[in-house]
C-alpha cells in the first residue's frame, strides 16, 4: 500500500497501542506520537507592563505551557503547514 508518509504521520514505530491525549483546543483524544505538542512561555502579567516593571528592576516569573493539539487544530491555527510531497520527504526535527 503506498505511503503519504514515512512514519505514517506518527512517531511509533512498530511499538502497538499508546496512550491517547486530549487535545487541548477541541478536546478529541488522539495518540500521543500523533499529537503536536507545543510549549510556549506565559507571562502573567501584560506585555507592556512587565516591560515597564523589568526596567526597573523586577523579576517577572515566566511560565512555560505545555499543550498537546490534534492535527487538525494545529493546521488549523497554523502551527504546522500542509507540505508538498516533496517537501515531506525531507527529515524534520522532532517536535
Ligand atoms: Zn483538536
Amino acid at each position: 500500500m503506498p505511503k503519504k508518509r514515512k512514519s505514517r504521520g506518527r512517531r511509533k514505530g512498530g511499538k502497538g497501542k499508546e496512550d491517547l491525549v486530549q487535545c487541548d483546543m477541541c478536546g478529541a483524544l488522539v495518540p500521543r506520537s500523533k499529537a503536536i505538542k507545543i510549549t510556549r512561555p506565559v507571562s502573567v502579567v501584560d506585555p507592556q507592563l512587565a516591560r515597564e516593571l523589568r526596567s526597573k528592576g523586577a523579576i517577572i516569573p515566566v511560565y512555560r505551557v505545555t499543550k498537546y493539539l490534534c492535527v487538525k487544530c494545529a493546521i488549523h491555527r497554523g502551527i504546522v503547514k500542509i507540505r508538498s510531497e516533496e517537501e515531506r520527504k525531507k527529515k524534520t526535527p522532532l517536535r
